[in-house]
């Protein structure tokens, strides 16, 4: 690669990670965790899933603490608008700072070759002194 190549392909992986920036400082607030319905027999003894036999669907947050995994039933639509929300935006902080990781990754390669490029090495036709 031309080494004008190369200074462009810096700077265009440096001006990604500048709009990948946003992403990352828009973020005010977000929840950890997944929301999904969870189909189970609740427990209740005069619940219709144990009258009937048949499993009762709740709308929980599956999140981490301390190393295990934790289940909250969200009990109101607020609740779990909201924290489908939170945990939407948790996913996309997190595909963000994965994808500014990668454009960091290209760019320390991009500056390996830049350097192997622009270096003057002694003993060699380019050499200077
Ligand atoms: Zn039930």
């Amino acid at each position: 690669m031309k080494n004008i190549d190369l200074e462009q392909q810096i700077k265009s992986k440096f001006s990604d990670i500048i709009k990948l920036k946003n992403c990352i400082l828009k973020t005010r607030t977000m929840t950890k965790g997944t929301v999904y319905t969870l189909k189970r027999k609740c427990g209740n003894q005069n619940c219709k899933c144990n009258k009937n036999n048949e499993l009762h669907s709740s709308i929980c947050l599956s999140y981490s603490n301390k190393g295990k995994t934790k289940l909250k039933i969200l009990k109101t639509k607020n609740e779990i608008n909201e924290l489908k929300k939170e945990t939407i935006k948790y996913k996309k902080f997190r595909q963000c700072r994965a994808e500014i990781v990668k454009k960091f990754n290209q760019i320390i390669k991009l500056i390996n070759q830049y350097e192997n490029k622009i270096i003057k090495k002694v003993g060699e036709k380019n050499e200077f002194i």
